[in-house]
């Protein structure tokens, strides 16, 4: 074990279904990370966007991460009743003059460009004021024009023009609902997460993070992103590709799969053994070095 002085970590599903091989990768390396620095791991149920939230799927979560070993410290926190710290949050932005209200509509972007995560990039439109007659429908918060480096431990160095790669980004929806960007950073920092390890489909929202913990005055956790674990059309498992719910049995090959996943293989003696055991197993010998960058494939699950 290679313990660091402060260590806490978390994961941070979103109930919209049961948890698939997809996310169970992502809330294995979280956990062995945090577990093999002898840390906390926490977790947060981001139920923020109630339509897609599934009734049911976070018990099933948790019942999910349990048969699975994975054990987490604390209550678990859950987004749908965090609006006050949001609101308080937004307020900050407004104050210091961080945002403005937009009333562009989904069909008046369609056409804009996109950046290489296939979003649209935000050509400001609403930047300098509404035009007459339009309604505020969200908040966007307002970016530079600079080039913002940050550090990923499985990605190296990184860079990002938010200006130029995602444009002033929403905070608040036009539905009313806090965006995902605002309530993480105004969670991570309320957990007191010093270490966040997440799926690589979130690595390049990381600049956004950073640039709002910067505007708020929060610390900036450290970062890791893991391989994504992608179908066979090599399309992201995930709820819109039809990936299927993890299995009720076979656990212990399952996560003998995610751990080679994430380029830590079990020895050949611990075939067949019980998840908690080789989720010990590996926390002793976890590297984050040895996570590889690239995408895995997802094999057929047994
Ligand atoms: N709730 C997000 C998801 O399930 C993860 C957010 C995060 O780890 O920052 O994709």
């Amino acid at each position: 074990m290679n313990s660091v002085p402060y260590y806490v970590g978390r994961f941070a599903p979103s109930p919209s279904g049961p948890l698939h091989y997809g996310s169970l990768v992502a809330a294995v390396a979280s956990w062995l990370d945090a577990r093999a620095a002898g840390g906390r791991w926490l977790l947060r149920m981001e139920d923020l966007d109630r339509p897609r939230c599934e009734p049911g799927a976070a018990d099933t979560i948790l019942r999910q991460l349990e048969a699975y070993g994975l054990a987490w410290d604390g209550a678990v926190l859950v987004q749908s009743q965090r609006d006050d710290a949001y609101a308080e949050a937004l307020a900050t932005l407004q104050a210091i003059g961080a945002l403005y209200p937009c009333a562009c509509t989904r069909s008046q972007l369609a056409l804009a460009p996109r950046n290489h995560e296939g979003e649209i990039i935000y050509p400001g439109t609403c930047r300098n004021g509404l035009s007459a007659g339009a309604t505020a429908r969200a908040w966007r918060v307002r970016v530079p024009d600079v080039n913002a480096r940050f550090h990923d431990r499985i990605h190296g160095e990184l860079q990002q023009n938010l200006a130029y790669e995602v444009g002033d980004f929403i905070v608040r929806r036009a539905d009313g609902l806090f965006a995902y960007q605002l309530a993480v950073v105004v969670d991570d920092a309320f957990q007191r997460i010093s270490h966040v390890v997440r799926g690589a489909d979130l690595l390049w929202n990381t600049p956004r993070q950073i640039y709002l913990q910067s505007l708020l005055g929060l610390p900036t956790p450290s970062y890791a992103h893991v391989p994504l674990v992608i179908n066979a059309a090599g399309q992201k498992l995930s709820k819109q590709t039809l990936a299927p719910a993890l299995p009720e049995t076979g656990r212990s090959a399952i996560l003998a799969q995610a751990l080679a996943a994430l380029g830590h293989p079990p020895p050949a003696e611990l075939t067949g053994a019980e998840p908690a055991e080789l989720l010990a197993w590996t926390a002793a010998h976890w590297k984050i070095e040895n996570v590889p960058a690239r995408s895995a494939f997802a094999t057929p699950l047994p």
